[in-house]
């Protein structure tokens, strides 16, 4: 059986710095010599391909990374505008101030290790293991869901229980690993006793940057323990199977559950009371780590904790230890010698890392104007009309799993643009010229803004803490019931509220209706309409889907493993043809215009081959058939295969290369 993790992420694009480039407006691109019924994504976007070029150090480039670059640029000038204009608005402000105070590399150099001070001296401070379990509580970090792998011993992530909608729980996640798998330390392969021997080598500088003797020493010693630490450590496997991380415990449980630590007093420090409601993911490693609380010695733990707080404030702390971590993390990733700093791009990073939202704010007002979400609500608006219609009549559903999913669609929130409230940054003072103190400052503000929603009811239109405007992202969040899509991501190609109607539906409204679709499959099955776990199908409705979707699997095996991409591709297919009769309903019976020489079911289904067009390297497409659950770009376009429109639209007969000469595969 398939089982995921809590929060779907499908296609989660980040702002970040690809490859530049205008977004190609659509029907650019299309060969008109590639016959559309041997070749689609070929006919779409061959012109586009053999126009393209990879960026320099790039394995691809897509219209997805495209849109990053602009979307980085966008975000570079409204910061710059921010700093320019000394604005009155008090969010605005505290985010030019954090950026210039970022770039001030001048202070930060000046004041040494001079902020670090005081934890250091906490640290050394520790006289016991009661003392030792407070400073765990103090070091304690956010989870934002992502990752599930925190950078403390243990992390805290603030989201809706498994059980109770209503209200939001403490998700204790297992961390604490300055590696970033297990297996970097456990495992006797070459290659991972490299990556230990740099970290160890990483370890030593930190700790002899920040005043440490015999770091040579300390450094093996951290390292033993973060070993001890990574075999309490639960697998990816398991960490991904939400059944066995429904693990609910009570702060007052620990102490009997976990024995070895002081829990009153990490707990206290942690600000979290004892009467709160854990989620703990990985029992085991709170097990574990309680244990080597109580056995591994206590100036072994002190030199961890001191190596983690040196090495988490790097960033803004004097260059010797700026540089270390960023040649270790280029070391790591096999890219020595590191690249150069760019410290304008490390600013805007740590603005917006700290300051998303805010940005988000300054984003939606410059480039998603009201028309643009009015629009975009109108598309889904029939998407959600014809998902109503086809949920009903879905024979591989039973009666009453019909009637819940019908429940479930008509309760999912779908946030299109921008969250309905934005972060009031008010309790966070920032200061200018002090980047150490911001982002301690900062961190405690998100930190305490989080452990407040354990005091409140659950606000359903609150978006996931790693989404933006900014970004070019989506999100389908089981639990709660929500969907988001970014701004960054509603605009052209993929979406323009001023342009085609028809590209519109084939691209972002097929995007909306994928997503949509995931409530709804093997995966929507492990969460009911108010995000509640549990499995909502009988086991025939399972068994239904699976034979299903048995004929596409065999469909796919030419463009790869077709059972590894069956999901996905199970996803596109609804995505299109939802998309495609909603298409239709937009256009309440009058027929559409030629443009471009192409009828609207033509631009449909182009517009649908073009949202995939990529150019990669053999490699990446390689890495990508042999790791990657969703279909090579050509496979996704070549979808439109299975529906008949597209055949009509383009005049597909028996004898061309995609024609489907007997059933078509049907699930949706
Ligand atoms: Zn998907």
């Amino acid at each position: 059986m398939l089982r995921i993790r809590q929060a779907l992420a499908c296609g989660l694009l980040m702002a970040g710095t690809a490859s530049a480039g205008a977004p190609a407006s659509l029907h650019t691109g299309v060969d008109a010599s590639i016959r559309p019924g041997d070749d689609f994504y070929g006919y779409a976007n061959r012109a586009w391909m053999q126009a393209t070029q990879l960026p320099e150090g790039a394995s691809s480039i897509d219209s997805s990374s495209i849109l990053r670059a602009l979307n980085a640029r966008r975000v570079r000038d409204l910061v710059a505008a921010a700093v320019k204009a000394r604005s009155p608005t008090p969010n605005v402000r505290k985010l030019a101030d954090y950026y210039a105070s970022r770039l001030d590399l001048t202070a930060v150099e000046a004041r040494g290790l001079a902020p670090l001070s005081p934890d250091l001296a906490a640290i050394a401070a520790i006289a016991d293991r009661k003392a030792l379990a407070a400073a765990l509580g103090r070091s304690m970090r956010l989870d934002d869901g992502s990752n599930l792998q925190a950078e403390s011993l243990w992390g805290i992530w603030v989201h809706q229980g498994f059980h109770d909608p209503d209200h939001y729980a403490a998700h204790l996640v297992q961390g604490g690993l300055g590696l970033p798998e297990p297996d970097d330390y456990l495992s006797p392969a070459p290659d991972r006793l490299a990556r230990r021997a740099l970290y160890r080598a990483h370890i030593a500088t930190v700790l002899k940057a920040g005043g440490f003797d015999q770091s040579d020493v300390r450094a093996a010693r951290v390292l033993d323990l973060e070993t001890a630490i990574a075999r309490t450590h639960a697998s990816r496997a398991d960490t991904d199977d939400v059944f066995k991380t429904d693990n609910g415990w009570q702060g007052i449980d620990f102490a009997a559950r976990a024995p070895g630590m002081d829990w009153a007093a990490f707990f206290a420090a942690a600000g979290l009371a004892p009467a709160t409601l854990f989620v703990v993911w990985q029992p085991g490693s709170v097990i574990g780590g309680a244990r080597l609380v109580a056995d591994a010695p206590l100036d072994t733990w002190k030199d961890y904790l001191s190596f983690h707080l040196i090495d988490h404030y790097a960033a803004v702390l004097p260059r010797n230890i700026r540089d270390e971590r960023r040649a270790f993390d280029a070391r790591l990733a096999g890219a020595s010698p590191p690249p150069p700093p760019d410290p304008t791009q490390e600013a805007l990073s740590a603005t917006q890392a700290m300051f998303g939202d805010a940005i988000g704010r300054l984003y939606v007002a410059h480039y998603f104007p009201p028309r643009a979400r009015a629009a975009a609500e109108a598309m889904l608006a029939n998407i959600r009309i014809v998902f109503r219609d086809r949920l009903a009549n879905l024979r591989w559903l039973s009666p009453e799993t019909r009637a819940k999913a019908l429940a479930k669609l008509a309760a999912l929130r779908v946030g299109l643009g921008y969250p309905e409230s934005w972060i009031d940054y008010a309790p966070f003072a920032v200061v200018c010229g002090d980047a150490f103190g911001n982002l301690k400052r900062g961190e405690a503000f998100e930190y305490r803004r989080q452990l407040a929603k354990l005091r409140r009811p659950v606000d359903p239109d609150q978006w996931p803490g790693q989404l933006h405007p900014q970004m070019a992202g989506a999100i389908l969040d089981l639990s709660p019931n929500s969907m988001e899509f970014t701004a960054g991501l509603l605009q052209p190609p993929y979406f323009d509220p001023d342009g085609d109607a028809a590209s519109n539906y084939g691209s972002a409204g097929a995007g909306l209706a994928h997503e949509i679709s995931h409530s709804f499959d093997e995966v929507g099955n492990l969460y009911d309409a108010k995000g509640r776990l549990g499995l909502w199908w009988t086991e025939e409705d399972l068994a239904h889907y699976r034979a299903a979707l048995a004929p596409l699997a065999a469909q796919l095996d030419a463009c790869g493993h077709g059972k590894q991409i069956v999901g996905e591709s199970s996803a596109d297919l609804a995505g299109l043809l939802v998309a495609h009769e909603a298409y239709r309903r937009s256009l309440g019976g009058k027929p559409d215009a030629v443009k471009n020489g192409l009828t609207g079911e033509q631009r449909f289904f182009v517009a649908f081959a073009q949202r995939w067009r990529r150019l990669q390297t053999d490699a990446s497409l390689r890495r990508q058939i042999e790791t990657d659950t969703h279909a090579p770009p050509a496979c996704r376009s070549n979808l439109v295969r299975n529906v008949t429109a597209w055949d009509e639209a383009f005049g597909v007969r028996p004898g061309d290369k995609l024609y489907q000469p007997t059933e078509r595969f049907r699930i949706w």
